[in-house]
């Protein structure tokens, strides 16, 4: 099955739903950071966490989720779009921690408990919109539920599930996103309180073969589901070699003569995607040219 993702109504309007299967494109996250068990159901859920944010956004606009968390994993930055593009990066890719308390993959432990959990969304205005909240859990999918709720006053619930193989690899991934529109009644929170409470988790039921529509149906039986739109979603990075290429300009025609003298070359490595870019020397030489003009 190909990764895609769906939006819905639900309860006559009073729901949005967003669903999500993105087991090939976190699988794809995973074999180009190489991370390790926890860092890959962390780099996971917080990439299915940008692509549900990010299927809010109209087409060419963008938005980067910044978890600056104070456990091993450090930094974990995503960028999507409203085309389902994705790309993640985690500071510390080789980090495995034991299963928590309840048998489960410890996100809390590598992310951390406390830091800043921070939204940026390019909407293609002059200023981009940012939204920022402490990290209020470390398993990712809270943290999400409470940005939503305090910097966009919107109440939601937020699922974000990775399953990870013994080699590390991604076995399933996906999640939901669930937000209750003004003048919902109380019958229609509790039901989903109360669904939310029973539902296994997302990854699981991805795993079980479940597409994006019948999670939702699972998760809001007698609701209405009525699926708007369906979009597939990929890995994808946006990196090329201008892009450095402008970036080793602003270096400055002496570091970039220091590159010619000592290393005859450069390296670039894309930081999200682990691709590489070589610069020979007569390159250098005409990237030092555009340095001095
Ligand atoms: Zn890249």
């Amino acid at each position: 099955m190909k990764d895609y993702l769906v939006k819905a109504l639900a309860y006559d309007g009073f729901v949005r739903a967003y669903a999500v299967s993105a087991t090939e494109t976190v699988a794809e996250a995973q074999r180009r950071h190489q991370t390790w068990h926890t860092a890959s159901a962390a780099l996971g859920r917080s990439m299915v966490g940008g692509l549900l944010l990010g299927s809010t956004l109209k087409g060419d606009d963008k938005l980067t989720v910044k978890i600056q968390g104070n456990g091993p994993a450090g930094a974990i930055i995503v960028d999507s779009n409203g085309h389902g593009d994705v790309k993640g990066y985690i500071k510390n890719p080789q980090i495995s921690l034991p299963l928590n308390a309840a048998g489960k993959i410890d996100v809390r432990g590598a992310v951390g408990d406390q830091g800043i959990f921070t939204v940026i969304k390019d909407l293609g205005l002059k200023e981009p919109f940012s939204g920022q909240t402490p990290i209020v859990s470390g398993e990712l999918g809270e943290d999400f539920t409470y940005y939503l709720a305090v910097s966009e006053q919107v109440p939601s619930a937020v699922g974000l599930s990775v399953l990870v193989e013994t080699d590390d690899t991604i076995r399933a991934a996906g999640g939901f996103m669930l937000q209750i529109m003004p003048g919902a009644s109380e019958e229609i929170i509790a039901a989903i309180e109360a669904r939310l409470k029973e539902l296994p988790r997302v990854s699981t039921l991805i795993d079980e073969g479940q597409t994006p529509e019948e999670i939702l149906a699972t998760l809001m039986p007698d609701a209405g589901v009525e699926i708007l739109d369906t979009m597939p979603v990929q890995f994808h990075c946006d990196c090329n070699k201008d892009k450095f290429a402008t970036a080793i300009i602003t270096l400055g025609a002496k570091e970039i003569q220091a590159m010619i003298d000592e290393d005859h070359g450069a390296e670039a490595v894309c930081s999200f995607c682990g691709n590489k870019y070589h610069f020979d020397e007569n390159e250098l030489a005409e990237l030092k040219k555009e340095a001095i003009a």
